[in-house]
């Protein structure tokens, strides 16, 4: 997708929510449309785009040699001694109705109202989220590209090519994000393993702990993957793996989690509720008697984030449209003894469910 698609697309949006104006600063959204992301730091960057007229990136002088200028957007640097907020507030003009990125620093939309109290701002998501939630063929096949990369790092895992057993947690953490980058991503954003007991924790942070024969270990990991235009599309796998002969508790509760796993994989086609997705997996461990032991959603949307909408949550009743990007994750966690989650990418497409991944579902034995 261009950039002149990604701008007319937002500003189609803008016109539907009667946004005059819409101001994009740290996070995902401005990365989304113009292939730069702010640094999180205290110097305002800020794209302002007015729902018609030209667009400009605010960004600090010392950075503007980073942007990739496109002919969407010009740029206005502003130096050191400069208030960045009086240049948005003088671009702002008589725009009413402007939408702000959720994530922007708080004092900057503070000083944007203290400057002007009769503007009103809305999140920004309520322009960004129904195009950045619908996926482009073109972005469904970045996505995909992502997640076969961490596929062939999972298929190594469970064929026994990396070291598991006397390794540390914190050791095969860094080895897979080692990987992560390897494999074309420009960043691991993500490298969980957690072993035996600890994966009862569904987001453990790695640690000293040495991996041990006869135990699960949960690996949980992926990055963003950037095309030449600077927009990058993320990878969120999770497999796991057993270090010898697995206790007949475990691979019973594995069975409920992969059959639980596919159920929700299978359910999700287009027009079909996004808790209807969850329900079919949690219908099965439930029914098997875990239902305790899941103790999250199944999953969440990704796309130039790695947590995005829709989120595939009881109580979310939209039904999925085509271009809809997601993971379906269920676990079941045993405090005390032992975690296992499993989790695929899919696409809610016109033809049905398309996994993106495609590594081995099964509990690999190594
Ligand atoms: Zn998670
Ligand atoms: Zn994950
Ligand atoms: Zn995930």
């Amino acid at each position: 997708m261009s950039f002149a698609d990604r701008f007319a697309r937002a500003r189609a949006q803008m016109v539907e929510q009667n946004v005059d104006m819409l101001l994009l600063s740290v996070g995902a959204d401005l990365p989304y449309l113009t292939g730069y992301g702010a640094m999180p730091l205290e110097r305002l960057t800020m794209l302002v785009l007015p729902q018609d007229g030209d667009a400009t990136l605010v960004i600090p002088e010392l950075e503007a040699s980073l942007v990739n200028v496109q002919p969407e957007f010009a740029l206005h640097a502003w130096g050191e001694t400069e208030d960045p907020l009086n240049i948005v507030d003088g671009m702002l003009g008589s725009a009413t109705n402007i939408a702000i990125g959720d994530t922007t620093w708080a004092r900057f939309l503070v000083g944007l109202i203290e400057r002007n109290g009769s503007r009103t701002f809305q999140n920004a998501s309520n322009v960004m989220t129904p195009l950045r939630a619908v996926k482009t063929a073109d972005e469904v096949e970045r996505l995909r590209a992502a997640s076969h990369a961490v596929d062939r790092i999972a298929a190594r895992l469970q064929a026994g090519e990396i070291p598991v057993v006397g390794k540390t947690e914190k050791w095969l953490s860094d080895e897979l994000a080692r990987q992560i980058v390897e494999e074309g991503h420009g960043k691991m954003n993500f490298s969980i393993v957690a072993a035996g007991e600890n994966a009862a924790s569904p987001h453990h942070h790695a640690g000293d702990r040495v991996i041990q024969e006869n135990e699960g270990v949960l690996c949980d990991f992926g990055g963003t993957m950037f095309g030449d235009d600077g927009i990058g599309y993320c990878s969120d796998l999770t497999r796991c793996i057993y270090t010898g002969t697995p206790s007949a508790e475990f691979a019973e509760a594995y069975d409920v989690l992969f059959e639980a796993q596919a159920a929700s994989v299978a359910a999700a086609t287009v027009g079909t509720p996004a808790e209807e997705v969850d329900r079919a997996g949690r219908d099965i461990i439930e029914a098997a008697g875990y239902g305790d032991y899941f103790i999250h959603r199944t999953g969440h949307g990704i796309g130039v984030e790695a947590h995005e909408e829709p989120y595939i949550v009881e109580g979310n009743t939209d039904g999925l449209v085509a271009g809809n990007a997601f993971s379906v994750e269920p676990g079941i966690y045993i405090p005390g003894k032992f975690g296992m989650r499993l989790e695929d990418i899919v696409v809610a497409a016109d033809a049905g469910p398309d996994p993106l991944n495609m590594v081995d579902h099964h509990l690999a034995v190594i």
